[in-house]
């Protein structure tokens, strides 16, 4: 993985490619767009009605979002933490905020109104407003977590129900005061991000799985030989001390022949495998043949101590 991509963080890279594709919407998708990236912010009612993000792309659609209701860009400030806000600080234009999205000063709780999403084509921009709003997503190195964030246990629902049309299926829970709608199988979020247009940063999760997957298989290899290996190297110790034992107490002459012959090789091939050493028998002999002279002469060695 190069560095750039690693210097700008996972979900501002899927913030990234979402902005560019919601600047270039259809009217009727732009609308839903901006319906979701509004209704999701920080605040969306007559008294208030701000965002609040780290992603300055989303601060500038949010701004334009307003400003093509009210007829003016609301400015957007950057915080010394590098947040970006913008809000609608007059009470009328956040009505006419409101009454864009077919809302009244009197509707009372905050829920997705369905007359927003017009048509098919609008679902998804609505998710890609949302998503730019209160969503993130961690590092597909690190884990696989997609997170939706409300303040609003209606909201919430709206948003799991609206998630499961478009055959996402995400999971819900509370966290102090928020409800997080929440997605951590890697398929799903796949899924979410190409319905939302990163189709980059979904490719970006299916390697990476690959390359973790590989790497496991690798690690998985490496360690089941070198299991293998050390355990024939025990072996092979165990029964060149055996041979050394059965010479010095004068017993290997008792040997029959194939015992010697066998004792020979392997003193003379101390790290030849036992399927190897069968070939250099005079009379070639199976792996589990040899295996079993190997352990008899161990066991002559080890029955008159
Ligand atoms: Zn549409």
């Amino acid at each position: 993985m190069n560095t750039e991509l690693q210097e700008r963080s996972f979900a501002a890279r899927v913030k990234d490619e979402i902005c560019q594709i919601s600047a270039d919407l259809p009217t009727c998708c732009y609308h839903a767009m901006s319906y979701g990236l509004l209704l999701c912010g920080r605040s969306f009612s007559s008294s208030s009605m701000m965002l609040v993000t780290e992603h300055k792309g989303t601060a500038e659609l949010y701004s334009k979002a307003v400003g093509d209701i009210i007829g003016k860009e609301p400015e957007i400030k950057e915080s010394e933490s590098g947040k970006f806000s913008v809000s609608v600080s007059r009470k009328e234009d956040r009505l006419k905020v409101l009454s864009a999205f077919g809302i009244s000063e009197r509707t009372i709780g905050v829920r997705i109104n369905r007359a927003n999403i017009a048509d098919e084509c609008c679902y998804a921009s609505f998710v890609r407003g949302a998503f730019l709003a209160c969503a993130t997503v961690t590092s597909p190195q690190k884990s696989y977590q997609l997170e939706f964030m409300f303040p609003y246990l209606h909201l919430a629902d709206d948003m799991l129900n609206l998630l499961q049309e478009l055959n996402v299926i995400p999971k819900m829970s509370k966290r102090r005061n928020s409800y997080v709608v929440y997605i951590k199988r890697s398929e799903v979020i796949e899924d979410l991000l190409m319905t939302v247009g990163a189709q980059n940063c979904a490719l970006e999760i299916m390697q990476i799985k690959i390359e973790k997957d590989m790497r496991n298989k690798i690690n998985r290899k490496v360690n089941f030989e070198t299991a293998n290996i050390d355990r024939s190297v025990a072996a092979a110790t165990e029964q060149r001390e055996a041979i050394r034992r059965l010479k010095e107490d004068g017993r290997f002459e008792t040997l029959s022949d194939e015992l010697k012959e066998l004792a020979q090789l392997r003193e003379e091939y101390p790290e030849a495998s036992l399927k190897e050493l069968g070939e250099l028998l005079s009379v070639s002999l199976s792996r589990s043949g040899i295996y079993h002279r190997l352990n008899k002469i161990v066991s002559i060695a080890q029955s008159d101590d």
